[in-house]
C-alpha cells in the first residue's frame, strides 16, 4: 500500500528555541523527515532562532548532529545536505529588542508564515508582544505553542488572555503530540467510517474502558520540574484527557477542526468531579540501585504522584452507568499505552455446558498507542477439533505496520504530521482554547482537594503495576485492570 505525499504550500517556519532539547529531539529530525518524504517545497525556508551566539553554519552543523542522533537518517548524507540549506539562524532573545530586523527582512512575502514557540511558556507573551510590535506576523500568521499549558485555570485563562492579544483562536495551534499519533487518529476512522462499531458504542453494550499510559522510566534528570507538575498535570488533564475525548464524544457533523473540537467540549463538560475514594496515587520506591521518586525529585518532603489511577464518569445519555478507568504511571512493568474498550457479555448465553477456559467472555477492543501501534479485537470462537462444543477467546489482531505493509512501518511521527497541519492551516489535531480552559476546570478540584489533604502517595515497586489500592479502585466494582505488558 502506498500512501500519497502531498507536498504543503511553500512556508517559512521560525522555531523560537531552535537549540533546545526539543527542536533537536523532535522538531528538526521531523522537518528531515518531511523533506525527504518530499513534503516539504523547494523554496521553503526553517529559520532558528535562540539566544546562543551562532551563524547560520553553526547552527546547521548543529541540527546535523541532532539529525544524525535522533532523525534515523536512511537515505544517507546528499538529502540531509540539501535539506541544511534550508537552515538560517537569527540570535534573537524574547526579552530584548536585537534581532527582530533581521528576522523580519528572512521572512518572504506570499509564504506560509508559522512561528513554533518551543521555549519555556513564560516567554510566550514576551515573543507574541515582539512578533506583533515588530510587525513581522499578520492575521495569516499561525504560531504553535507547546504543553505544559498553563499549570491551573487561572495560568491557562492568562496565557489564553496574553496570546490572544495578538493572535485570533484560528491562529494559535496548541500541540498535544498525542493528537498526532496514527492511532490516535485512527480512533476516529474506526468509529466514524465503519457501521460496526457505533451502535455498540454505548452504556447499553460497553461495560467499562480502561485507559492506560505506563513507562518504564523514572523522574531522574528532570525530578524538580517533574514535582512542580506530577501525572494528573503532566498526563491526564492533556494527553488522557484527548484520548478519553475521542472515545467518548458524539459523532461531529464534519471532519472540520471546530466540529470535532465542539465534540470533544461536551465531553469535558460533562465529567463528573471525581470523588477523593475513587483515585488512587502512588510513588515508586526505591530498590537495589534504583532510587525512589522521593530521591529522583530531591524533596524529602514530595506528595507530588508519579502514579495515578482513576474512575471516571461521563454524565450524559450515551454513557451513563459506563466508567472510564484511567492510569499512568512512572517505573511500571512496561512501557505501553492503550485504550481497551471492555464491552459486556452477551444476555444470554446458550452455551451453558459448553466447557469454557474460565477466562472472560467478554469482547475487547484494544487500541494499542505503542508499542507497535494497532487495534486488536477480541472475539469467542468454537475451539477448533472434536469433542464437543468448547469455547475460546481469541484475537483478531491488526498491528498497523504489518497491516499496512512497509509503507505502514514508516508512519510519520506526531511531530512531522503536526508541524505539516501548521502549514496547511487544519487546525482539527491542536487543543482550542476553550477545551484547554474546560480540562483545567474538571482537574483543579482533584488537585486542589488533595493539596488540601494531608494524605501521601502509595508506595509502589519500580517494574510493578503500580500500587495494590489501585487494583482495589477495580475489584470494588468486580472488574480488573488489563496486565501492563509490552
Ligand atoms: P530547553 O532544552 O530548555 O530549550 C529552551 C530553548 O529556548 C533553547 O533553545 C534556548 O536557547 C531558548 N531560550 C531560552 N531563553 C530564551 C530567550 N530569552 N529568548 C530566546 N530563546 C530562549 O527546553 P525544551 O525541552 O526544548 O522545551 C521547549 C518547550 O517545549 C517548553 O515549553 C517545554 O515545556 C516544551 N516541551 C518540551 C518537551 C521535550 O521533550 N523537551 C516535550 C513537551 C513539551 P538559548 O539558551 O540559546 O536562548
Amino acid at each position: 500500500m502506498v500512501s500519497r505525499v502531498i507536498p504543503v504550500e511553500d512556508f517559512d517556519l521560525v522555531i523560537f528555541g531552535a537549540t533546545g532539547d526539543l527542536a533537536r529531539r523532535k522538531i528538526l529530525p521531523g522537518l528531515f523527515r518531511r523533506f525527504v518524504a518530499g513534503q516539504m517545497p523547494e523554496a521553503a525556508q526553517i529559520i532558528g532562532a535562540a539566544r546562543s551566539e551562532q551563524d547560520d553554519e553553526a547552527f546547521r552543523a548543529e541540527t546535523k548532529a541532532a539529525i544524525v542522533e535522533f532523525g534515523g537518517v536512511k537515505k544517507g548524507d546528499d538529502d540531509l545536505a540539501r535539506f541544511l540549506q534550508h537552515l538560517h539562524y537569527v540570535r534573537i532573545d524574547a526579552k530584548g529588542e536585537g534581532g527582530w530586523k533581521e528576522l523580519k527582512a528572512k521572512m518572504r512575502k506570499g509564504a506560509v508564515h508559522a512561528f513554533y514557540f518551543s521555549v519555556a511558556p513564560a516567554l510566550f507573551g514576551d515573543l507574541a508582544e515582539r512578533l506583533a510590535s515588530h510587525s513581522i506576523a499578520d492575521g495569516e500568521s499561525r504560531i504553535v505553542v507547546e504543553k505544559p499549558f498553563g499549570r491551573d485555570l487561572a495560568t491557562a485563562k492568562a496565557l489564553n488572555a496574553t496570546l490572544r492579544k495578538h493572535f485570533e483562536e484560528q491562529q494559535i495551534y496548541r500541540i498535544d503530540h498525542y493528537l498526532g499519533k496514527e492511532t490516535v487518529q485512527n480512533l476516529m476512522a474506526v468509529r466514524f467510517a465503519n457501521i460496526l462499531f457505533e451502535p455498540l458504542w454505548n452504556a447499553q453494550y460497553i461495560d467499562h474502558v480502561q485507559i492506560t499510559v505506563a513507562e518504564t522510566v523514572g523522574v531522574g534528570g528532570r525530578g524538580s520540574y517533574y514535582d512542580t507538575s506530577g501525572a494528573i498535570r503532566d498526563m491526564v488533564q492533556n494527553h488522557m484527557m484527548q484520548l478519553l475525548c475521542l472515545i467518548a464524544m458524539e459523532p461531529p457533523y464534519h471532519f472540520d477542526p471546530n466540529a470535532v473540537r465542539d465534540e470533544k467540549l461536551k465531553v469535558i463538560r460533562a465529567l463528573e468531579p471525581v470523588e477523593a475514594t475513587e483515585i488512587v496515587r502512588g510513588q515508586y520506591q526505591a530498590n537495589g540501585d534504583g532510587k525512589g521518586y522521593v530521591e529522583d525529585s530531591e524533596n524529602p518532603a514530595t506528595r507530588t504522584e508519579s502514579y495515578v489511577a482513576m474512575k471516571v464518569r461521563i454524565s450524559n445519555w450515551r454513557w451513563q452507568g459506563t466508567p472510564f478507568y484511567l492510569r499512568t504511571g512512572k517505573k511500571l512493568r512496561a512501557r505501553t499505552s492503550e485504550i481497551a474498550i471492555i464491552f459486556k457479555e452477551p444476555p444470554h448465553s446458550i452455551f451453558e455446558d459448553a466447557q469454557t477456559s474460565g477466562e472472560p467472555k467478554a469482547n475487547e477492543l484494544v487500541i494499542r498507542l505503542q508499542p507497535n501501534e494497532g487495534m486488536n479485537l477480541k472475539v469467542m470462537i468454537k475451539e477448533p477439533g472434536p469433542g464437543g462444543m468448547r469455547l475460546v477467546q481469541v484475537p483478531l489482531d491488526m498491528t498497523f505496520a504489518d497491516a499496512l505493509g512497509p509503507e505502514g512501518a514508516d508512519m510519520p511521527d506526531a511531530y512531522e504530521r503536526l508541524i505539516m497541519d501548521v502549514i496547511r492551516g487544519n487546525q482539527t489535531l491542536f487543543m482550542r482554547g476553550d477545551e484547554i480552559e474546560a480540562s483545567w476546570a474538571w482537574t483543579d478540584p482533584i488537585i486542589n482537594a488533595w493539596e488540601n489533604s494531608k494524605q501521601r502517595p502509595e508506595p509502589y515497586d519500580p517494574g510493578s503495576s503500580g500500587p495494590d489500592e489501585a487494583l482495589g479502585l477495580m475489584h470494588r466494582d468486580k472488574r480488573r485492570w488489563r496486565e501492563i505488558r509490552a
